[in-house]
């Protein structure tokens, strides 16, 4: 079966980077997400096709989280937002991944998870130029801390 994070890993492995590729951490790898309505929104997937979080050895799942954190900590630095989401989902893609997202503080739905504004919406596309920015500005701050 298809998987959209293994088939980024392939492209990685071969290319050294995806076409939203920021970083390589220890446990894992963070890409730029595609829709950019919540701006600096980032996608942390581990680097081997697992699917249950709960299923890995304790010292494993600590060291993602870790990596979570720094992501977490280098798009707060950059994008300064009032608050930052982790979705932990899998029901659909299921390697695990982290959604890792920025909300702001004119965010008109702060009550909501993000997947309850249409996906039309939050889709937001930016530009080749703006994306390689977002990207640059990231990896940098997530470098620092190596
Ligand atoms: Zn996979």
């Amino acid at each position: 079966m298809s998987c959209v994070f293994c088939d980024k890993i392939k492209e990685i492995k071969r290319t050294g980077s995806c076409n939203d590729f920021i970083a390589e951490l220890k446990n894992s790898y963070v890409i730029l997400a595609f829709g950019q309505y919540f701006k600096g929104y980032c996608i942390l997937f581990t680097k081997d096709h697992k699917e249950h979080l709960e299923k890995l050895p304790e010292k494993r799942q600590k060291d993602l989280y870790s990596d979570v954190i720094k992501a977490a900590a280098a798009i707060n630095k950059v994008f300064k937002p009032a608050r930052m989401n982790y979705e932990n989902l899998g029901n659909i893609t299921h390697h695990i991944h982290w959604h890792i997202i920025p909300r702001y503080k004119n965010d008109p739905n702060k009550k909501q998870p993000i997947w309850q504004i249409p996906e039309r919406k939050r889709n937001v596309k930016i530009s080749e130029k703006e994306k390689n920015k977002r990207i640059a500005l990231i990896n940098k701050y997530l470098n620092k801390g190596k």
